[in-house]
């Protein structure tokens, strides 16, 4: 890969830059960000993403604060300081080809849950079926520390939705949109799966077998190269 890649490619990153800073946006006004907490990247090139840059509001993202970094070995350019959890989204780039958008994020319900022994069943609703098929769980590592990027890049080799114990999520989709969803589909079931608890209320599950079915039939979205794996 030639070096040109990592300089900012003003001319190309512009629906990447404006498609990052809507999306930080959807994200404060949707109560799945808060404050400087989590950080967002997109992938522009084989080698290059544009991560959002150390200590900014997700809400108040502008173009200069995405910062272009190399995905084969973490460097950067620019004047903005990419966000210290820079090894998470590469980690998710060299694993999976198919990732486009990355979000990292510590919505309230989301996290409660990260900080609990529950489990996340995607068996719940049509969207979960879909969106949360494939959810990994990693133990606390620092925040920004290579053991982490690495537990990230390895659990993302067989799930698009990362739960980091009393941190937060890191998930990845081939867009903005889809990650978006994917995010909201989380949060939505972790605040269920509180409130059903707290309720008294057993949440019932729609069985595997028609879980496998649904997702094989691409009838709701497009089925994904994993989802004719049978069920384990
Ligand atoms: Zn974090």
């Amino acid at each position: 890969m030639s070096s040109p890649q990592c300089a900012h490619p003003s001319s190309l990153s512009v629906d990447f830059e404006a498609n990052l800073i809507t999306t930080g946006r959807l994200l404060l006004d949707r109560k799945l960000a808060w404050g400087t907490s989590g950080n967002l990247s997109a992938r522009t090139d084989a080698d290059t993403m544009l991560v959002s840059a150390s200590g900014t509001n997700m809400g108040e993202l502008v173009a200069a604060d995405l910062v272009p970094v190399r995905v084969s070995d973490g460097t950067w350019s620019g004047l903005r300081k990419p966000s210290k959890e820079v090894p998470l989204h590469i980690g998710i780039y060299q694993q999976r080809p198919d990732a486009r958008v990355v979000l990292h994020s510590s919505p309230h319900y989301t996290t409660l849950i990260a900080c609990s022994n529950e489990t996340i069943p995607s068996q719940l609703f049509i969207e979960t079926m879909y969106y949360l098929e494939r959810v990994a769980w990693i133990d606390y590592a620092h925040p920004g520390s290579a053991e982490l990027g690495a537990m990230v890049k390895a659990a993302a080799r067989n799930a698009e939705v990362i739960m980091m114990r009393n941190h937060g999520v890191i998930l990845f989709a081939e867009s903005c949109g889809e990650a978006v969803m994917r995010l909201q589909t989380l949060e939505m079931a972790c605040r269920m799966i509180v409130e059903a608890k707290a309720a008294r209320i057993t949440l019932g599950k729609i069985p595997n077998q028609i879980v496998r079915e649904f997702l094989n039939s691409g009838r709701y979205k497009p089925c994904k190269p994993w989802h004719s794996v049978p069920a384990q």
